[in-house]
């Protein structure tokens, strides 16, 4: 099947826009309301001649707040299973919630290798904030804008370099 690797996150950090981004072609529905990606989405991703599957998870968005975080805590359980790494995505426009350091929790204790992606880092101001998400513990951390594509190639190059 190849080298796979899940994009997980909890719902409108912008998992869907950089699954379109790392394809470069729309295979997902990308809108303002979140859980419009309803079920998981596949591709597959080509970066200087190397191939890699991509899930794009979490379009399930429940209406309980405990029913939510059970459903988080299942999906990235699944991604750690089904994928060679995870993408763990967050938004610097919100800040670092509660649901981010509970996926942190588990991610942190997965075998395989994970990379933090903050996302919608659009402007200079905005990498000032990304800062604070260091404290998610995760060495691997890239900055991204997936909606301008900034931060996509260095993401690609390290995931790249596990292939
Ligand atoms: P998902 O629910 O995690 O799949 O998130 P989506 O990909 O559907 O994106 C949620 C919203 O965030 C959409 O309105 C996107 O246009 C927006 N978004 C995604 N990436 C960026 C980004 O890099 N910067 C900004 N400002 N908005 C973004
Ligand atoms: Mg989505």
């Amino acid at each position: 099947m190849g080298f796979t690797v899940a994009i997980t996150g909890r719902p409108n950090v912008g998992k869907s826009t950089l699954f379109n981004r790392l394809l470069e072609q729309r295979k997902a529905i990308v809108d303002n309301v979140s859980g419009v990606t309803r079920d998981r989405q596949y591709g597959v991703a080509d970066w200087n001649g190397k191939n890699f599957n991509v899930i794009d998870t979490g379009g399930f968005v429940p209406d309980s707040e405990d029913i939510f975080e059970t459903e988080i805590r299942k999906q990235v359980k699944i991604a750690i299973e089904e994928a060679n790494a995870v993408i763990f995505m967050t938004d610097v426009s919100t800040g670092i919630t509660t649901l981010d350091e509970s996926m942190a929790e588990i991610l942190r204790r997965s075998t395989k290798p994970v990379f933090l992606v903050v996302n919608k880092v659009d402007n200079s101001e905005r990498q000032l904030d990304a800062t604070e998400f260091y404290s998610l513990g995760f060495d691997n951390i890239f900055f991204l804008s997936s909606m301008s594509g900034s931060g996509t190639g260095e993401l690609l190059d390290a995931i790249t370099e596990l292939i």
